[in-house]
């Protein structure tokens, strides 16, 4: 992993635009600012009726075989919803509407891409399912997927501190549960 993923200027091509900040560099030729700022992920809590949530397994690195939830980087254009939606239905097959999700919480990551670990920030949106029985998963990114009652995740098996951490304060507080 490199420092910096900025190896020649944007606009000059001079090479190895110096650090201002841990997310700043700026190119000495011609000034030219490069920023390294969290790219939002949006990232799907699935439960079904018992409670149940849907983990996938990984395909790829980073965190190859271990869990997630299904989720992905928003595109230009898109909300929070429209894109947990699409990744839903891109990764699992399941068809949930934008409007079925509601935000949950939002929370850094630290995502190894192309030899730099870029910051996300992952935002977690919860939706209910009727059934989990048509999943249909993309092979190209999920190697399998487990169905797990909340109480019973083991959170060591996660690639993401920020999956893990979303799914505990899910299991603490789960929207519409009754305290008595
Ligand atoms: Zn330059």
């Amino acid at each position: 992993m490199s420092e910096a993923p900025f190896l020649h200027c944007n606009r000059c091509g001079r090479p190895e635009p110096q650090p201002v900040s841990h997310r700043e560099f700026v190119c000495a030729s011609c000034d030219y600012r490069h920023f390294v700022t969290p790219f939002p992920a949006a990232c799907a809590l699935l439960l079904d009726a018992e409670n149940r949530i849907l983990l996938i397994r990984r395909a790829n690195e980073p965190g190859r075989g271990l869990l997630c939830v299904p989720g992905g980087v928003v595109e230009g254009g898109e909300t929070a919803e429209e894109a947990v939606s699409r990744e839903t239905l891109e990764e699992i097959g399941l068809d949930l509407p934008a409007s079925e999700f509601s935000y949950f919480a939002a929370l850094p990551n630290r995502y190894p891409f192309q030899g730099y670990v870029w910051p996300t920030l992952d935002l977690f949106y919860l939706a209910r399912v009727s059934s989990f029985e048509n999943i249909q998963a993309q092979e190209s990114e999920v190697s399998g997927w487990e169905i797990i009652p909340l109480a019973d995740v083991d959170y060591r098996e996660f690639a993401f501190e920020s999956n893990a951490e979303a799914v505990r304060r899910l299991n603490a507080n789960l929207p519409g549960s009754v305290c008595t």
